[in-house]
Formats: C-alpha cells, structure tokens, sequence
C-alpha cells in the first residue's frame, strides 16, 4: 500500500481553491420561510448523486470522495450553489445527462487517496478527452465557511428546464472523536493482551453534517436518489442504507474492494449512511403487508449476541404493527440496525434502512430485569424505527418543524408497546414525558415548538429533550381529541400524499382536519391548524379551575399556569390563551374509554370560561382531562378534591393509574405554588397507605414529597406544621414494616430503601451484602439481592464501610462484568455520603488503568447530582475539570446536560452566583437556551425556599413580636432584601450578555 498524503498535499489544493464571500442572487423558498444567507436558493434542484467514497480509517485518516450530482434548472442562474465541507479538488459542470462511467471516478478517487492529489491531477488531463473539457462551464469554485457553502460560477447562465451534471473531486475528513460527519471508533481493549481492535467507520449526518461528506444540497427538503460507492478494506464488512449489488477489486492497492449499493429511493442527505466494520449481525425477517419479505439485520460484535434477544424479538414485530397502522409499507428492502462499540451514549440515529446507535439501546443484558429499564430500552428502537415514516418516507420541510417528526415518533413508541408488549407498562413513559414538559414550561422559559431556526447551532439545540417530550403530549392531545379512527386515517392519507415528499405540521392539520370533521369528532367551524397553533407558537400551558356553582353547573375556567415563584413569570401576559379540549367524567358514571376522551367541550381564547351541566347529583366526584389526554393541569374546588380523595381511598381502581399519576403531580404542583395548601395533596395520597398502587403513580408522589424534604433540609427550613405533613405523607407513600399498611404494600417484601436511617434495617442489609460478598447467601436472599440489587448496593455503600466500598470498587473494575451491571453499580456507589469516597468516585474518570468510558463518567456525574452530600461536589467538579470533561466526552449536548443536572438542585444564591460566573464564561459554548434553563431552575428553587422562609417568618413573627411593628418591619425587609437582589441578578444576565441571542421575554408570546 502506497500512501502519499502530507500537509503540503493541502496546501497546493489549498491554492487552487478561492475562499471568498461571493454574493449570489436567491430567491425566496416555496415554504415561506425567510430568505437567510444560511439557506440554499432554490434556482436548482437536485435529482439523483453518484457517490464514490474511499475512507481510509486506519492511519492518516481521510476521505477521498467523488460526486456526480444530476440537477434541473428552476429559474435562470449563473451559479450554483450548494452546501460543501469539504475541499473541492476538481469541480465541472456539464449541460449533459450521459451514462455516468463510475470506473473513472473510482480511479481518480483511488489515485488521490492512495498515491497523491497530484497523481490524480494528472492521469485527470490524461484521461480526460479534449473536447469534454469544451464542454465544462464551470469558472470558478468558491468555499463561504460561514455559511459552509460551495459556489460554482458558471460561463454561462443556465437554462430553465434543463438538466445538467455537476461533478466535484474532493477530499475530506475522518472525524475523530465529535461522532458526526464520517467518524472512526474503536472499541476500547479490555483486555490488553487481545488482538489488535480494528476501527469502525461510521456516519451521523443530521443534521447539517452530510455537507462534511460530500458536497451536497444539504437541506432536507433538496429530496434525490443517491447511488453509493464505498471503498474499504476487504476484511471488513460494508453497509448502507440500500443492500449491495457488486463488488470490484481497487486497482491501486491489494486486499481493497470497491462496494457499490442500489440506488436509494429519493431521499434527503441527512439520512444517508455506511458502516463499515468487523461487526456481525443476526438476521431475521417479516412479511410487509404489500407481500415483500424484508430483511432485518442486527449488528454486533459475535461474543454479544445474546445480547440482542430483546432486540430480535421486538424488530420484526414492530415493523408489522407501524406498517398495520399506517397502512403503507416499510420502503426499502432491508433494515440494518447496528450497534456501535465505543460510540456515543445513548445515541441512535434513524437513517433509512442503517440504524445507527450505540450499544446500551440495542444490547439487552438477559440479566436486566428492571421493567423501566426495558421500557425504555424498547421505546428507543421503536422510536428509530417510527422514524422510517416520519422524517424519511415523509420529511419536515425544514428544521424548525423538526418538533413534528419526533413528536410523532415519540407518540408511537407509547402506541406500539402498548399493543405488542403491555407487560412493559410503559404508562410510566408518558408520565415521565408530561412531568418533564410540564416542569419545563412551567420554568416559562421554554421556547414554543415552532419557533424558527436559521442559524446552524440552533438547528441542534431544536433537539432538546424538552421539545421531544412537549411534542409527543401535544400529539397525544391531538389523537384524542380528533378521535383514533381520524387519527389513523389522517396519518395514511398524510403518508400517501407526501411520501417521498417533504411536508410540514400545517398539511397534516389540514388533513386530520378533513378526516375529524367526517368522524364527526370536530364540528366544521373548528379547525386542528387553528387549535393547534396556541400550542405550538406560544410556549406555557393552561391550568383548568373546575368549580361548581349554586345552580348545580360546572364552571370550567382557563388561565395560563404561573409558578408565583418563579421570578421570569414577571415577563408573562396573563392574556396567553388555548384552545382546550376539556374531556371528563364524573363519580356516578365513571368512565375513561378512547371515546369518553373526545372533548364534551371546548375553552377557545375567546370563550375561556363556560359553565356545562354537571351530574344530578352534585355530590360526587368530576374528573378532568381523562387518561392524561390534555396538556394541562386541573384545579379543583375544596370540595372536589376532597371527593376525589374519597374515591381513591374507598376504592382507587375506579379512576385509571394515569389519572390517578396526574391527580397527584397535579395537586403537588398546585401546593408548591401555593395555590393550594399541603393539607390538599396529604389527604389525596392518603389512599396509598393502604392501596397496592403501581409504582409509577407512587414514585410521582414519592418525587414530590422528595423535593420537598430536600429543599427543607439544603436551607434549613424548619416549619414545623410541614415537617409534620411530609412525615405523614412518608408513611402514606413508603410505608415501612413498623406501619400497618406494610401488609398491603409489596406484601412479603424486604423494605430495601431503610427510610429514616432505620437501624434494624440497615444492618440487616449490611448483612445480606456481606453474606453476598463472601457468597454465603441462601438462594432466597440470592434471588432477592438480585431483584434488588441497586437498592440494596445503595443502602449497604451508603451505610457500609471500607469492606463494601473496596469491593464495589473492584466489581466495577471487572472487565467481565456487562456494561447494565456496571452502570447499576456505579449508580449504587454515589449513594455513599463520605466525601473522601465521594472524591475518589469522581477522580475514577482521571485513572489510566481504569479507562472509563464517558457513558460510565455520565452515571456517576448524574447519580451523585442527585445525592444531597454529594451534589456540590458533583457541581464543582464539573465546572473545574470542564475542559477535560469536553475532551473526554467529546460531545456538546451530553456536556450541556451534564451542567443542568449537576446544577439543578442548586438552590442558594450563592451557588447561582457562581454557576452564573461560570455560564457567562461559557456562554457561547452553551447557547442561549441552556443557560436560560440553567438559571431559571436554579432562581426557581431560591425562591421556593425564600417564599417558604418568608411564609414560615411571618406566621413565627406573627407570634412573636405581637405588637411590636418595628421588629416586625425590620424582619420582612430582611426577607425582602434576598428577594430584591435576586431580581438584580435576573436583569443583569442580559447585560452581562449572556442572553443576546434570545432575550427570555422575546419569545414567549410571538404575534
Ligand atoms: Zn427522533
């Protein structure tokens, strides 16, 4: 093998190409968005690529590449202009369309990768015939970095209508390490005497990297079939979004093949993809509803094959019920999904037929038997494979409606296992996706869903989790307010309309609107795109007050749900209305089908308060919002909560779990605002001390109730009237054996968690964790460590000593060990509250001979954020290892999520000042929108704990000074003062500059 490439090859390409800001006249896009410098014209439209790459991922990464793109002429030009990240070494454009000679681009490709650019120059103007060069009209090529644009100046204007050929040589790189464009990652040896370990090459293209591959028309909508090339080394194996159709030898060097793929239905850039690697695959198939039989292939390495069972079962079937649902078949012929080893956390990516993630959300371990952790194993893949119809059969015209494809997604994954594996229960999905809006929105500081993207980084930001789970809720309301047959139909006929399309959320109201008005869910003068655009242009959400009159009726009220506490709410206009489609039952005839969620009526921004007739009997319960349907939270009167109190504890399987799940975040929610009085939400989880409850619906109570503990005990807030309500809620939600409801909760159970530092059941899990060192448990107490394990690590390393840290210490060292035991165990180890420990858990990350993988450094920094000794730690050490956490992470979102977790349980001023130093110093590393999060969460819990000092204050004064006003007065201006200087530090964020680029009050309510 002959390799010439060195820096001065770059630098005599570097001379040929212009680097220049050209000005080229664009016309505005069909979809209405804004002309930017950062969009492509529309004057040309792409039709098919022929694509050769050669990746050289071994030494002296690169990538040579060559590109045929077929485009047609929409209006008259002199330029083309496309999207390029790469450098260009020779560019032509020709006014024909004749059969492509692949075997010339994949000789030049091969000379320039493997004996110079110049070599390649040169058999160029040997090979080329003389009067091809007559015919090319390019003049010159130009790069614009900002916008990372390549413009080719033609000779001559083109014609409308006609097709031309624009073919690019080009070299580019193999990133290493960001994960994106072409990327390379090899599996970190655990044993150091094995074999060598190869390279993996791979792509991530969405959703501006595909231009780091090949020049492109890199925009979602710029929809062309592509035909790949892919050269590699023969002992490894490559794939693609299509399955291969031959395969030649490289002339250049031996051992070397050149793969080429069927051509690809037409598609847009960012879902192409190839893998080429030493992986394996396990093969299984199903019959599409159209009579194809499709195959599936799951890659991994061999030895982690019966990692896959999970995976392997829920494929196949996952596809039959998309396709059932839909009515419209999977694409292509095939679906790769490949698991990467040494790729990023958690992250998978949809390409048509070639999904990309990494191991811990294809690999099952057989030992993981924690429901949650396989539900949300299972919602991963549902959700790429969701994406074969969202987003790739049918597109988002641009990336500001990025929201609706993963919206849909998301829904889906709730759908599809609700139907093919119910034992998964994930109804504890869609609670955790409306907490985790509702608690982002009620920061106010969200952005709406369909605020509009230009520039490129905030493209990314566009894939916060905040925006998935507030889509996917919006969707839910959506599907039950138009009914399941309107929804079902709407999204076949939107598939069949638009496939192979791009489209956006405005065809599909305009559809589901057709289809709710012939179901007669929707009355004709209501429209779904009218509905819905006071959900997803406004950010915030209503809170619904059901009160009963004297007459006997039901006054349904909305208002914008505002967190008093929260110092941002200031910004917000109490005139911000939806249109709420208010399902609802009611005690005497409860009922909570598909149907009963349809809507009995509507508050619209016109009419936000209606009275509707209520039971006969006005003593008995009504609930709103059936089955967590709506996106909103419900107040009741006194009197109606206490009937609904009354129906769970006299029996609570009467309203559905959801409901129940919502009833409870909501009545927490509504005391911590001070809406309500605690008093409310102790007598509505009342019912817990004696129910058997689902452990979803109890964790959202024992989540609260936590939240309250903890910021009582990180100010010291001692209020003894709500010291006293949360220790009664304690034994309502964990109930220990002392109390009588042990014998109806988790009945035969070890109580593994020891609430209140019991003695008696620390030690006995002490002992049971010693037994299990010295492997002298009984098979019951091994069958029980086992189903418990994380708790009971947790409890024996947060009370245990040197013993059991030294030995979860080496256990999380076992290279034999799966990667799901060590995370449990990791986990279990930030529950220790001694600090030396608490260091030497986080310097793990800095020990050469321990080799920590980031998802392993993610576990630690997450869990000990959420250990109140450990917290600050946590904190500090992340902003003072920043730049080494970077380099070792190599990936911005997970490093943005990682400060918001290490800092959300910050809650005194002190710590937001510093945390506020250091996001001003990082302010454009982070963004805008993290940084808002970041300081609204934090000022959110200061003034939590300042309402509740200054509640606690004045009722203590009250008693105190008596008459005594001079010393009343000098208290609450001490109180007052703390609240003042929060505000400063508000205001003063804007002018410390760190919120420019998107002012909080800016976006709230858009005209
Ligand atoms: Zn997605």
């Amino acid at each position: 093998m002959s390799v010439a490439w060195s820096q001065s090859t770059w630098k005599v390409l570097l001379i040929a190409v212009y680097f220049a800001k050209i000005v080229v006249t664009k016309t505005a896009h069909g979809d209405g968005e804004n002309q930017s410098p950062f969009r492509l014209p529309d004057a040309i439209s792409p039709i098919h690529y022929q694509l050769t790459l050669l990746p050289v991922i071994e030494e002296n990464p690169r990538l040579c590449g060559h590109v045929w793109i077929d485009v047609t002429v929409n209006s008259p030009t002199n330029a083309i202009v496309l999207h390029g990240q790469v450098l260009p070494v020779e560019s032509v454009v020709y006014a024909d369309s004749e059969v492509i000679d692949n075997e010339v681009s994949r000789m030049l490709v091969e000379r320039m990768c493997f004996s110079g650019v110049l070599d390649a120059l040169d058999s160029l103007s040997d090979d080329k015939p003389k009067s091809r060069d007559d015919k090319d009209i390019a003049q010159s090529v130009h790069l614009d970095e900002d916008s990372e644009q390549m413009i080719i100046i033609l000779k001559e204007e083109l014609i409308v209508g006609a097709f031309y050929r624009i073919g690019i040589l080009y070299l580019a790189e193999i990133n290493d390490g960001d994960n994106i464009g072409f990327f390379r990652v090899q599996k970190k040896q655990e044993d150091n005497n094995c074999c060598r370990q190869r390279w993996i090459g791979s792509t991530q293209l969405e959703a501006t990297h595909a231009r780091k591959v090949f020049p492109c028309f890199d925009e979602p909508a710029f929809k062309a079939t592509i035909e790949l090339t892919l050269g590699h080394d023969s002992k490894l194996r490559a794939i693609s979004n299509m399955p291969s159709n031959s395969s030649t030898s490289l002339k250049t060097v031996d051992d070397w093949v050149w793969t080429t793929f069927e051509k690809t239905p037409v598609m847009s850039t960012y879902l192409l993809a190839c893998v080429i690697s030493e992986l394996e695959y396990l093969e299984t198939s199903y019959l599409s509803i159209n009579g194809r039989n499709i195959t599936i292939r799951l890659w991994t390495e061999k030895q982690k094959f019966s990692q896959l069972d999970l995976a392997y079962r829920l494929v196949p079937t996952i596809m039959e019920t998309l396709e059932d649902y839909f009515g419209i078949p999977y694409t292509l012929p095939k679906l790769d999904m490949v698991s990467l080893p040494g790729y990023d956390l958690a992250r998978a990516m949809e390409n048509w037929g070639l999904i990309v993630q990494s191991e811990s959300t294809l690999l099952q371990e057989s030992d993981a038997n924690d429901p949650m952790e396989k539900a949300i194993f299972a919602i991963t893949i549902v959700h790429e494979i969701a994406h074969q119809w969202f987003g790739n059969l049918v597109t988002s015209r641009w990336w500001s409606d990025i929201w609706f494809n993963e919206g849909l997604a998301t829904l889906f994954e709730n759908i599809v296992l609700n139907e093919i594996a119910p034992e998964l229960g994930v109804d504890v999905i869609t609670v955790l996706f409306f907490q985790q809006a509702l608690f982002h929105d009620t920061l106010n500081l969200s952005i709406p869903l369909n605020y509009p993207v230009e520039l490129l980084p905030t493209i990314e930001h566009k894939f916060d989790g905040f925006a998935y789970a507030k889509a996917s809720v919006i969707f839910r309301m959506v599907k039950s307010f138009v009914g399941d047959e309107a929804f079902k139909n709407g999204l076949h006929r939107y598939f069949n309309q638009f496939q192979f399309k791009a489209a956006n959320s405005t065809d599909f109201w305009a559809i589901l609107t057709q289809e709710s008005r012939r179901a007669c869910t929707l009355s004709p003068r209501k429209h779904v795109g009218r509905i819905m655009k006071t959900w997803t242009e406004q950010s915030g959400y209503p809170l619904i007050q059901v009160d009963r009159n004297p007459n006997g009726t039901i006054q349904l009220t909305q208002t914008p749900f505002i967190d008093s506490s929260n110092p941002l709410t200031d910004n917000f206009t109490e005139t911000v209305a939806w249109w709420v489609p208010i399902s609802m039952t009611n005690g005497a005839d409860p009922k909570f089908s598909l149907d009963d969620r349809i809507p009995v009526v509507w508050l619209t921004p016109k009419v936000p308060s209606v009275a509707i007739k209520g039971p006969d009997d006005t003593n008995v319960w009504i609930l709103v919002n059936l089955q967590y349907s709506g996106y909103y939270r419900v107040n009741y009167d006194r009197l109606g909560w206490e009937l609904l109190s009354e129906q769970l504890i006299r029996d609570h399987t009467v309203i559905p779990p959801l409901n129940r799940a919502q009833l409870i975040d909501d009545v927490f929610t509504l005391c911590h605002v001070k809406t309500l009085p605690y008093e409310v939400s102790v007598r509505l989880v009342e019912y817990l001390g004696r129910a058997e409850e689902e452990n979803f619906v109890r964790s959202v109570a024992v989540g609260h109730v936590g939240r309250i503990k903890q910021m009582m005990a990180l100010q010291g807030i001692h209020d003894e009237k709500l010291d006293a309500m949360v220790k009664v809620m304690m034994t309502y939600i964990v109930p220990t054996q002392n109390t009588e409801s042990r014998n109806h909760y988790n009945s035969g159970q070890l109580d593994v968690h020891c609430h209140n530092d019991d003695k008696l059941c620390v030690d006995r899990i002490l002992d049971l964790f010693r037994g299990y060192i010295n492997d002298t448990v009984t098979p019951a107490q091994s069958s029980l460590t086992k189903k418990h394990f994380e708790d009971i690590w947790c409890t024996a390393l947060r009370y245990g000593g040197p013993l059991e840290w030294s030995y979860a210490w080496n256990s999380s060292r076992d290279s034999s060990a799966t990667l799901s035991k060590k995370r449990k165990i990791l986990k279990a180890m930030a529950c220790t509250t001694d600090t030396s420990r608490i260091k030497q858990l986080l310097s793990r990350v800095f020990l050469p001979k321990i080799n920590q993988e980031p998802i392993e450094t993610s576990i630690i920094l997450n869990s000990l954020a959420e250990n109140p000794s450990a917290r600050l730690l946590a904190m500090k050490f992340v902003m003072l290892n920043w730049a080494f956490l970077n380099k070792h992470f190599r990936n911005p979102p997970r490093m943005r999520d990682l400060l918001v977790a290490v800092t959300r349980r910050s809650s005194s001023l002190n710590e937001l000042e510093k945390v506020n130093e250091f996001l001003e110093d990082k302010a454009n590393e982070l963004g805008p929108a993290v940084i808002d999060l970041i300081v609204a969460t934090i000022s959110s819990n200061v003034r939590q704990i300042e309402l509740q000092k200054i509640h606690l204050k004045y009722h203590t004064l009250i008693g105190e000074t008596g008459n005594d006003l001079t010393r009343l007065e000098e208290n609450v201006a001490s109180v007052l003062q703390t609240s003042q200087l929060l505000n400063c530090l508000e205001n003063d964020r804007n002018v410390a500059g760190m919120i420019v680029l998107l002012p909080i009050g800016g976006h709230k309510t858009p005209k």
